[in-house]
Formats: C-alpha cells, structure tokens, sequence
C-alpha cells in the first residue's frame, strides 16, 4: 500500500514474508541482529543519493554539507565507543574492511597468520578460496583438540616458524574469549602487524563484556551488523600513524562512494551503543548464551570448549547421530534459524558439518530473558529427537510460535 507496493509487488510481498519470518521464528544465527527502526530509517534515506568520494571536509562531489555531517558524527561516536585513535567508517562490508586494511599494510606475497576457517576463522583471515588466500602466503593457528581453545604457545610457534608480516586475531566462530594482549606480545615479538577483526564481538568489546582489541592492535576491523546491532557494514579502527594508508586504501584503494545512508545509520547504532542500557543489552547477550549453553549440556549436548564466555555457542552434534546439516534443516522446519558449522578436526565435509552455531544476540534484542533459553534448549532437543516425526514437529513449532507471541518484533 506504500509506494513500493505500487512500483513493484513482488519485492514488496518478499520484505513483507521476510518480515513475518523474522516475526514468526527464533533467530539464532550468532552473527545476525534484528536492527532498530531508527538504524533502518536512516538507511532507507535520501542520503542513498548522494555520491561523496572523499572525507568530510574533502570530497570530490559538491553538495556533501550534509552527509559530512552524518560521517563526522559516525566517526566521533565510534572514537567514544572504542577509545580508538582514528576510524574509517566507510567500508562497505566486513570483507571490504580486511581487504582494505590488507592493501594498506601488506604488498602481495608476504605472509599473514590468521586462524584457520575450519577452527573458527573467517574467509579472510587466508582461506584459499578467498583473495586473502590468493595474494598472500598465509599460514594458520588453530585451537587445541582437547580443550577447543586457542594455545597461545602453539601461536608464537607458528609465528616463530613463519615470521608473518601481520598476524590476525578474531573469529567467526570461536566462543571464548580472546587474550589480545597476548597476541600483542607475539606479534611484536616476530615484528608483525597485528590486526584484530572484531566483527563478532564488537558490541561486547563496546559495552566491557569482552576485553578490548584497540589498545593491542595496530588495527581493528568490524562489521556494524552483528552485536553491535548496525546496519551491514564494515568499519575500521586505528592508530593515528596508520590513519593516512588506511584512508587511502579504502578509497581511492579498494572502494569508490561510500555509502552515504548506511554512514548515517551506522551514526544512528553508534549513537545506540553509547547510551546506557547498551551496556545492559549486551551483558543480557552473554547471560543468556550462557544460560542457553547450560541448558543444552543438561541435555546432553556437547559444546566445543565446553561452554562459552560471548554470545555464542558451538554444539557438537556427533554424539546425537545428526549432522549439522540435518539439524539446521529440521530445525529451520520448526521456525529456529542457526547454521550448520563444522567443529574443529571435523570429519564431515564443511557443506555438511557436525556441528551448529547458535548465538544469542538476536533472540536477546527481542527481550527473550535466561528462563527462555531452558525452553529453546528443550525445543532444540525435541526437534532433533522427533525429527522423522511431522507430528512431534508440529508440537514443536507450536512451542516456538509461543515464544515468538510472547517476545514480538517491530510491533
Ligand atoms: N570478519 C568476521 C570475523 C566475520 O565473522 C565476518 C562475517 O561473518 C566478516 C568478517 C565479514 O563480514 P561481511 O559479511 O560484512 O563481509
């Protein structure tokens, strides 16, 4: 009935399904949100107009009065929030953030260190498939199979062994904490950058719920969209004497516009997480993964690790006789979204998988408090158990749509 509707009914009848999906199921994706209304009205603005090749104050368009003004605000406000020296809010994804910082520092050829995709990195951080795996020689840390927890020896030893350039700390799927102060250590041990992606856990690291990257790194990168509660984006922090490179490699570097409407918004979450209940919010995040890791392990669940200290959880389903694969689809069957993951030394192939990731930052956002995540725990354990059962699912569907009632979204 709003001009989209008018203009074209098939895009509109697709946000308005996904609308009711995201009404209608748990979303525990670990690296997804539900964002505010004011991040997506800020989003879907005029400001999607403008081109603003440049920096506030020295662009290569006229008419950018105004979306300096968001810029500057979103620059200050993520200064405030993570007491960095200099940001670059400009990236537009995560992805484009690491490329960015890797064509600053880096020249091609040389060798960065990250943690390996099938222990919880990021395609980025040197996956094969992916350019960091391509232009660069790339050596990987793992964590530890008894314990499921990154070694900080076997890093400085692999460090040691292959003297990277930039050494590169943070996770997709990783649910405990991270020592960046020892990772600081190691890098300035072997004369290696250090770069923390702190796409994950940036929300947590604003609100003191998880150490803070900034004072260790020579750089920090993020994406806006996971706790941190943004619209999608990427963004990247640094010290000052890096300030110049990192600005010149994100534009004229490896981007061309910025995008200027989801600046703005990324001013509107920032804005978010400098007000005091954030801190509120995302402490609410982590009791409730831990809640929720409990209660799976009361049921039998083994979780890599062995719990979690953020906002997410990796649950090792070998010992129930499903896949990852199997039980990301039963369970989307029943209206509870997460990812199939492999787990660290995983036997199965990465499309199939023998674990799940589930996170609690977007079930959190709806108000779903600790007691919740006993009966998401409990749906998780029926859904499995009576997964060749139509009829068991059904009642299982029926406990999620409760729960989904109890807490609505964007009402
Ligand atoms: N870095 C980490 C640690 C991530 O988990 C992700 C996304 O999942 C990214 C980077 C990439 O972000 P984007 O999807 O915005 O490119």
């Amino acid at each position: 009935n709003g001009p989209l509707a008018a203009a074209d009914p098939e895009i509109a009848r697709a946000i308005e399904l996904e609308l009711d999906r995201q009404r209608h199921t748990l979303e525990l994706i670990a690296s997804e949100n539900a964002t505010s209304r004011a991040v997506m009205e800020a989003q879907g603005s005029v400001l999607t107009n403008k081109y603003a090749e440049g920096y506030p104050g020295r662009r290569y368009y006229g008419g950018c009065q105004f979306v300096d003004v968001a810029e500057e605000l979103a620059i200050t406000r993520a200064k405030q929030l993570f007491g960095a020296e200099h940001v670059n809010v400009q990236p537009h994804s995560g992805a484009q953030a690491n490329l960015a910082v890797y064509y600053a520092l880096l020249e091609p050829g040389d060798t960065i260190l990250g943690m390996n995709l099938a222990h919880g990195g990021h395609l980025t951080h040197g996956s094969p498939l992916n350019f960091s795996g391509k232009y660069f020689q790339v050596a990987f840390y793992g964590v530890e199979k008894e314990t499921g927890r990154i070694n900080y020896e076997k890093v400085f030893e692999a460090a040691f062994r292959h003297k990277p350039r930039m050494i590169v700390a943070g996770a997709s799927a990783y649910p405990r904490s991270i020592d960046f102060y020892q990772f600081q250590e190691i890098a300035e041990e072997v004369g290696a950058y250090l770069m923390v992606d702190m796409a994950h856990i940036a929300g947590l690291v604003a609100a003191g719920e998880h150490m803070s990257p900034v004072p260790y790194a020579d750089v920090v990168t993020t994406t806006t969209h996971k706790t941190l509660r943004g619209p999608r984006g990427g963004m990247i922090l640094c010290r000052e004497k890096y300030a110049r490179d990192i600005d010149k490699a994100v534009f004229p570097g490896v981007q061309g516009g910025p995008l200027m409407h989801v600046i703005a918004a990324k001013a509107v979450a920032l804005g978010q997480a400098l007000k005091p209940g954030f801190k509120e919010y995302q402490r609410r995040i982590v009791q409730n993964a831990r809640a929720l890791a409990a209660a799976l392990m009361e049921r039998g669940f083994e979780l890599v690790s062995g719990g979690t200290d953020n906002h997410l959880m990796l649950v090792d389903l070998r010992n129930k006789g499903v896949t990852g694969r199997e039980a990301e689809t039963v369970l989307d069957s029943v209206g509870v979204t997460v990812n199939k993951n492999a787990v660290p030394f995983d036997p199965q192939p990465p499309a199939v998988a023998s674990g799940i990731r589930i996170g609690t930052p977007a079930v959190t956002t709806r108000g779903l408090v600790e007691r919740d995540m006993e009966t998401i725990a409990e749906i998780i354990r029926l859904a499995l158990i009576h997964r060749e059962d139509p009829d068991r699912l059904a009642g299982v569907r029926e406990m999620v749509v409760e729960l989904c009632r109890r807490y609505p979204l964007y009402e």
